[in-house]
């Protein structure tokens, strides 16, 4: 460490080119110049002690400085010394001695230094001599003059330092006090910087505590990169209040230069490390999705997506709202919970008809009835109706008229109607499935805060079809219910409505959808169980189902060929006649609609697929392998109505097949096919007969959501306590029905003592059972009281009733019967089953006009105006009581 030293008062001078050594400072240089070298060997490496040798700095350039003295060569010199030309060797450079000459200028001030080390070399191959020295710098001079000894410079100097004294009076001028404290804090702060940065365990701290202030500031300023200038500077600040400023502001400065260098480093760091990250994570997905095969890249999935809810056309104010959701998917990572939902739903924004309509073409009214005719047979007054509904439409295609509702029993052509509706307009056609739905949610949707939320089957519909403008069926509209999960009554209310259906509420989608552009067509099966405020949007039109010759010529105009070409084949291939059919519509099948009656023929049509797909193995083959092989098709084919074949697409080999078939050949269905390919006839006309064999049971005709239906009601009676029992799958309705039937009998039973009709007592010691056969038809309905009496009054008579007779209608406890509704699907139900007689309310008649003119020429129907009316009729020959009320 720098200590004060006596100086000599001359030194040898080596001089320092551009630099500065400062006292405190400790350098190593290497002397290589001849001068240099020779002043190390005479002045250092010679002496034993090592001595001390001046530095001064010499500026390089020609310009000069502003700052402190510059001295020329040889100015003055020192009495028996020449002051000689000379030449300096920098501490490190080999520089022309002439060169050095003429550009030198000496600083007037340098620092006296110490050789703390020395060692010497030889360069190869020259020899030449050189040193490498270690120098402390220890206190400032003053150049009194400079002259030569030999090729190195010596000067006359005087010594800068303060003396004891002075040093003490200084250090009481509070100036400096206030100085040196401020050079301190500004040092520590310093020190404080560069030991976090350099974690040198706070040595530097203890410097600052021990070494006088005055040389603290040398030490510090030397230890900077600084100019030239500035070092200058530093060392002609000889007043120590000079340098302590001069040193503060030195410190400061350097201190803010790191703290700004350590900001921006951590800003580039930061940067950095953020941008590698992601940039290894990237890398990584990369290799997960490559590892799973997934290629499809997000981004551009996101892109995709935008663009195609540009194109979706939505009103603004759902643009912006779509807008919003999209910014926030941006923002998200693939695999961030909620990125799903919310790209689903955009999809789905995407996706939905905003405004892609079909183009409504001038409407044909001719045309649409020529279409209605040609996909369906009779249905006359329907089809009237219809073309009504759409001459208003094309009159006012706005007009709010009601919804067309087409009310029957399943397979009466309800759907297709609703399609040739859309055909006729030129619309797509949606058809969205009512039948089981409870739940609000299922027509509005779920909001998007719960899991697994969609959208309800309204905007599902309108996404599948992809235009604003279908015709949208709501079927089976009465089989919706209300229950804790709301009222989706309600919502088609809100749908149908056109007040209100023009902003339409999905709760998943949020935003309200236009419906008004949508036509809407419903089916129910039955009117009861339709809410009335829904009723009361829709206009009804009945399809009460088909008689048998209706039936025969729907399926040989319609059915039969439809069900050919969707099998592949052509009359050419499968011909069945009319007798077949028939025979099917009467012992295949026994519904209001044609369902089961296509569903038959689609079997025979399979069958027959089968038949001609096999003909063409076979036809290489030998007879005898043909033999083999149609038993296990015939024993396939045995197996029901049913058959669950596969289709086999024709066309593959069709020369060959019309070769083989367009013969006068062609498969004919005769009854012993019919019999293989559907079973056993499954009804015949006997059925009535031979369920009324014995006495107790009685012919009802009763309504169902599957239209008319003939119900057999069956009563018997044992040793009891005189309860009823009732089984059947019932109504309560039906239960009243009978208790009030039972009633009913009893009174007249005592009345007419019916005891005596046979050898029982009706009143006393005896259970009843009745029993409704077919329990899987739901029967409800007070139509069955007169049935109910028939069967008990067969049973305590033990008189059978007729087989060719079926009735309906509801008694009062009186004994008055009274109408019921479906008259004209009953009626039809009995012409199926081959009844011959039918009973009816007196009230009733009027719905007779309903009914087909053919089934009614079939049938014989007698009115009923009072209970006895119809156990006149029920029986053969009257009614066994007859000879009893009779004497009343
Ligand atoms: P629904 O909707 O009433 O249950 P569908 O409309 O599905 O009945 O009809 C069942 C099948 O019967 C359809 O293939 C339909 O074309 C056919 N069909 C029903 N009625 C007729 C008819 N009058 N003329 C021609 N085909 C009919």
């Amino acid at each position: 460490m720098a200590e004060t030293v006596e100086l000599p008062s001359r030194l040898a001078i080596l001089p320092f080119r551009n630099k500065v050594l400062l006292p405190g400072a400790i350098i190593r240089i290497r002397c290589t110049s001849h001068s240099s070298v020779t002043l190390v060997e005479q002045e250092l490496w010679q002496k034993e002690e090592k001595g001390l040798i001046g530095i001064l700095p010499v500026r390089d350039d020609a310009e000069g400085s502003s700052i402190g003295t510059m001295i020329n060569p040889g100015a003055g010199s020192d009495s028996g010394e020449r002051s000689l030309k000379f030449l300096v060797g920098t501490t490190d450079a080999q520089k022309s001695d002439a060169k050095d000459q003429q550009d030198l200028q000496w600083h007037s001030r340098g620092v006296a230094a110490r050789a703390l080390h020395l060692s010497r070399g030889v360069e190869k191959p020259s020899g030449r001599v050189t040193y490498v020295v270690v120098l402390e710098g220890l206190s400032r001079f003053n150049v009194q003059e400079l002259g030569k000894r030999g090729p190195y410079s010596v000067a006359r100097i005087t010594s800068l330092e303060m003396t004891k004294a002075e040093l003490e009076q200084v250090q009481q001028d509070p100036d400096f006090v206030a100085l040196s404290r401020q050079f301190k804090t500004t040092a520590m702060e310093l020190v404080s910087v560069l030991e976090q940065k350099q974690k040198t365990g706070g040595r530097t701290k203890v410097l600052l505590e021990t070494v006088p202030i005055h040389k603290l500031a040398d030490i510090f300023v030397a230890s900077f990169e600084m100019s030239f200038e500035e070092q200058l500077s530093m060392l002609d600040s000889v007043d120590l209040k000079v340098r302590l400023s001069k040193a503060t502001e030195l410190v400061d400065r350097h201190l803010q230069s790191i703290r700004v260098a350590e900001k921006i480093t951590q800003k580039v760091e930061g940067q950095l490390s953020k941008s590698q990250k992601e940039y290894l994570l990237r890398q990584q997905m990369r290799a997960i999705k490559e590892e799973l095969g997934d290629n499809d890249d997000d981004e551009d999935d996101v892109a995709a997506l935008e663009r195609k809810m540009q194109a979706a056309g939505m009103p603004s104010n759902i643009w912006k709202h779509a807008q919003r959701e999209l910014r926030r998917l941006k923002k998200m990572q693939p695999q961030q919970p909620g990125y799903n939902s919310s790209r689903v739903y955009l999809e789905l924004l995407a996706d939905l008809p905003w405004e892609k309509a079909s183009e409504e073409h001038e409407l044909d009214l001719k045309a649409a009835k020529e279409r209605l005719d040609s996909d369906h047979y009779g249905l006359a007054k329907v089809k009237q109706r219809i073309i009504e509904y759409l001459a208003v439409r094309k009159l006012k295609p706005d007009a709010r008229g009601p919804v067309l509702c087409f009310v029957g029993p399943p397979g009466v052509g309800k759907t297709s109607l609703a399609s040739s509706i859309a055909a006729a307009l030129g619309r797509k056609f949606v058809r969205l499935s009512l039948g089981g739905v409870k739940d609000e949610a299922d027509i509005r949707g779920h909001r998007r805060t719960y899991i697994g939320s969609m959208p309800g089957r309204l905007i599902d519909g309108l996404k599948r079809v992809g235009v604003c403008n279908p015709v949208m069926l709501l079927d089976e509209i009465d089989k919706t219910g209300s229950d804790v999960r709301g009222d989706p009554a309600s919502a088609l209310l809100e749908v149908l409505d056109p007040e209100q259906n023009k902003s339409f509420n999905d709760h998943y989608l949020n935003v309200p959808y236009d419906l008004s552009k949508v036509v809407f067509v419903a089916t129910a099966n039955r009117v009861q169980p339709i809410p009335p405020p829904l009723l009361d949007r829709m206009e009804l039109i009945e399809l009460p189902g088909y008689t048998q010759e209706e039936k025969l010529k729907i399926a040989m105009r319609h059915l039969i060929p439809r069900v050919l070409d969707q099998h592949g084949l052509s009359s050419e291939f499968l011909k069945i006649p009319e007798a077949m059919v028939k025979n099917i519509i009467q012992r295949y099948t026994r519904e209001a609609g044609v369902r089961s009656l296509e569903r038959n023929l689609a079997a025979l049509a399979r069958a027959a697929a089968v038949m001609v797909a096999e003909h063409e193995q076979t036809l290489p083959l030998s007879k005898d392998v043909q033999k083999l092989t149609s038993p296990l098709l015939n024993g396939r084919m045995a197996e029901g109505g049913e058959v669950e074949m596969e289709v086999i697409p024709m066309g593959v080999n069709d020369h060959e097949i019309g070769g083989t078939f367009q013969s006068p050949s062609a498969l004919v269905v005769d009854e012993t096919m019919l019999e293989k390919i559907l079973g056993p006839p499954r009804f015949d006309d006997s059925e009535a007969a031979d369920r009324v064999a014995s006495a107790g049971v009685s012919v009802g005709l009763v309504w169902t959501t599957f239209g008319g239906e003939v119900q057999f009601v069956e009563a018997t009676s044992m040793v009891g306590k005189g309860e009823m029992h009732l089984t059947g799958q019932l109504g309560d309705v039906i239960k009243e029905s009978a208790q009030l039937a039972l009633t009913w009998v009893r009174a007249r039973a005592s009345d007419f003592k019916l005891a005596l009709a046979g050898d029982m007592n009706v009143l006393d010691g005896r259970d009843i059972h009745i029993h409704f056969p077919a329990g899987a038809v739901p029967k409800d309905g007070p139509s069955a009281g007169v049935t109910l009496v028939t069967a008990l009054v067969s049973l305590f008579s033990q008189k059978r009733v007729r087989a060719d007779t079926a009735m309906t209608g509801e008694m009062t406890l009186r004994g008055l019967v009274l109408p019921v509704g479906g008259i004209k699907d009953k009626i039809l139900a009995a012409h199926r089953y081959g009844i011959k007689r039918v009973i009816l309310p007196q009230r009733n008649s009027k719905d007779l006009v309903e009914v087909p003119a053919a089934v009614l020429s079939s049938l014989e129907v007698i009115l009923a105006k009072r209970m006895e009316d119809v156990l006149e009729n029920a029986f053969e020959g009257g009614c066994p009581w007859r000879n009893n009320y009779s004497k009343l």
